[in-house]
């Protein structure tokens, strides 16, 4: 496989590169509360700018607002994105997950309705998958949508519902025939977050955040049109969603990687230990070492993934090895990055003595969840295991 990129795909990302040049901007602080409005329209207005230069939604057609352009393109788009260090776009989940989902299964007023606003940032989606009993295994889960006069009439709550205090629609899933098998009778619903009876209650997670929330649906009527897919085949739409998380959400990741591990290493040099650099301790310089080799394997492997997205179209089992690489390598890195700063790596933003405006301390708690969002390292191995290399089920 060449890893260069061919002639239109480095005139692609030379122009992603001089758009990005001439309109960049600083990525908005990170808001602790995300009900904070400013923030949250910044960030809508940046996600416009992009869609209008074509680096958001590379791969949509170009009738729904896209550049009709393959997996490579989008993952150059995401690279430069990073690179040059300003805001990705806001609603990943919309535009990375259930854009193509509803390219594949909605219908031609599904599509013509959501997409536009979905890649313009006008509308954020979130993603109502997970629930109390219902996580790894996902087809547990027991909201329920019956329906009554054209309306589903939903009843159930959601849990880690990232970006529910933002979102306007949810691509919810829910159980519409309790006596099928329980991988059949769900259905994939659209859901209005302003229906009424629609309850978002914030979480707080370690870093003080609160990305994600719980959702609680009390008698909310859906209008049987909003149903994406066919009614009791959810489960095909929702595995084609997790199979877009899986290969979009690591895409670009390595560059971030990348700059944030060459800060790491300046400060390893000009940080003390003992009354030397930090760089100089033998044991910090094999960790190091070895993160700098695992970014670039994350790099290849990942070059590998999109080859395939590339060739097929639709993401497969692969996707797996690639979250299981990025997430479980973070928390290495983050690992690493508390031991060359020591003490000082636990300080957060505001402290006086905190590098990077605490920087350092967010990411290392921040890590802790990749290995849980978008699928547990447990249930990429297991898929790996079953998809890849053809061993028994699980389960
Ligand atoms: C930052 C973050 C954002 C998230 N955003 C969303 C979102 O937007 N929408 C959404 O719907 N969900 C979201 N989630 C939820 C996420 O998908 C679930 O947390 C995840 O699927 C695990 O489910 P669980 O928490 O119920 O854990 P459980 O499924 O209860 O798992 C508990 C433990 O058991 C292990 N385990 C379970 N089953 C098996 C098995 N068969 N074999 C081996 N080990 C197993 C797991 O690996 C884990 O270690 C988010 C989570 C995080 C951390």
């Amino acid at each position: 496989m060449d890893l260069n990129d061919t002639p239109e795909q480095a005139r692609f990302r030379a122009e992603a590169r001089a758009w990005l040049e001439d309109h960049k901007i600083e990525a908005p602080p990170r808001s602790r509360s995300y009900e904070d409005n400013g923030h949250l329209a910044a960030r809508r207005d940046w996600q416009r700018k992009l869609a209008e230069a074509g680096l958001a939604g590379v791969t949509w057609p170009e009738e729904f607002g896209g550049r009709g352009l393959g997996a490579i393109e989008q993952v150059t788009a995401n690279q430069e994105i990073s690179r040059a260090g300003v805001p990705g776009i806001l609603d990943v989940i919309g535009i990375g997950m259930l854009g193509p989902c509803l390219i594949a299964h909605g219908s031609e007023e599904q599509k013509t309705r959501y997409l536009g606003p979905m890649l313009h940032g006008d509308e954020v989606w979130c993603q109502g998958f997970s629930e109390p009993n219902a996580g790894s295994d996902l087809a547990n889960l027991s909201t329920e949508a019956r329906l009554e006069d054209g309306y589903f009439v939903v009843n159930g709550q959601k849990v880690w519902t990232s970006f529910g205090w933002a979102a306007d629609w949810c691509e919810l899933v829910a159980r519409t025939d309790a006596s099928a098998a329980k991988h059949s009778g769900l259905t994939v619903l659209l859901v209005d977050m302003r229906s009424p009876g629609v309850e978002v209650r914030p979480l707080r997670q370690m870093t003080g955040e609160s990305e994600f929330n719980e959702l609680f649906f009390h008698d909310v009527r859906v209008p049987a049109e909003n149903v994406l897919g066919a009614v009791n085949d959810g489960w095909n739409v929702a595995l084609g969603t997790l199979m877009h998380e899986r290969a979009t959400l690591g895409a670009g990741l390595h560059v971030l990687y990348k700059r944030q591990f060459e800060r790491l290493v300046d400060l390893a040099n000009t940080i003390d230990r003992h009354g030397a650099p930090a760089s100089r301790d033998p044991v910090l310089r094999q960790k190091l070492a070895q993160i700098y080799s695992e970014i670039e394997i994350m790099r290849l492997n990942q070059m590998r993934s999109i080859s395939r997205v590339g060739r097929n179209g639709t993401p497969g089992p692969e996707s797996s090895l690639q979250k299981l690489f990025w997430s479980e390598l973070n928390q290495r890195f983050q690992q690493v990055a508390q031991e060359v700063l020591g003490p000082f790596a636990q300080l957060e933003k505001g402290s006086e003595f905190a590098f990077d405006e605490g920087q350092w301390a967010y990411s290392y708690l921040r890590a802790r969840g990749n290995t849980i969002e978008a699928g547990t390292s447990e249930i990429q191995r297991n898929i790996i295991g079953h998809f890849v290399l053809g061993l028994p089920r699980s389960y």
